[in-house]
């Protein structure tokens, strides 16, 4: 059996979002067709509607609706601290942990010279205004504790440095909760490096 011309334009548009393989998109596209009709009228207007309005936040990056993010716009948040991130999720992870209450800098991805994306790519010169304010005293690099991410935190470091501001890249390690035994090797080697003094 094959779909009608449509129905295929839906499995397509359904397969080109992350997560979704070729099974998963002709299962959705049929369910939303058969049992869910209002339900996916209201989805595509809701989606329309966030793309239309959602923006990058002039200062950070992270996507806001309105010029400024929350973050960006709050008094409460010290400007002294710059916490620089991959993407607007990492944001959320970092707040739900209420362990940071400075600013956020959002890279919209990372350094990965096998997928064509370097420093011009990821517009890293809009980061250079962000340096030179006054009031900014720290800047932790929060990139994931990946080839690419570290290596985007090594490139990071020196125009860090060259603005003179003290620079920490948060620790990686063994998991609060867990046991040596079952932590991996690569892990517990970067816990050994990063280890504290007592
Ligand atoms: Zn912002």
């Amino acid at each position: 059996m094959s779909f009608s011309p449509k129905i295929l334009e839906l499995v397509t548009a359904l397969r080109a979002l992350p997560g979704i393989g070729s099974k998963s998109a002709q299962r959705l596209a049929v369910h939303i067709l058969e049992h869910q009709q209002e339900e996916g009228l209201h989805l595509a207007k809701v989606l329309k509607e966030a793309i239309e309005l959602v923006k990058r936040c002039q200062f950070c990056r992270t996507l806001s609706e309105t010029d400024l993010c929350r973050f960006c716009s709050s008094p409460n948040r010290m400007a002294s601290q710059l916490c620089i991130v991959e993407s607007p999720m990492d944001i959320l992870a970092i707040e739900q942990s209420g362990s940071f209450k400075g600013r956020y800098f959002v890279l919209m991805g990372r350094i990965s010279p096998l997928d064509g994306i370097g420093p011009h790519e990821l517009k890293l010169h809009e980061l250079e205004s962000r340096l030179s304010e006054p009031d900014l005293l720290e800047v932790i690099l929060a990139t994931n504790p990946t080839v690419e991410g570290e290596a985007t935190a090594q490139y990071l470091l020196s125009s860090i440095r060259r603005a003179g501001k003290k620079v920490s890249r948060i620790a990686f390690g063994v998991p609060f909760g867990g046991e040596l035994e079952y932590v991996d090797g690569h892990t517990l080697s970067h816990a050994f490096t990063s280890r504290q003094t007592l």
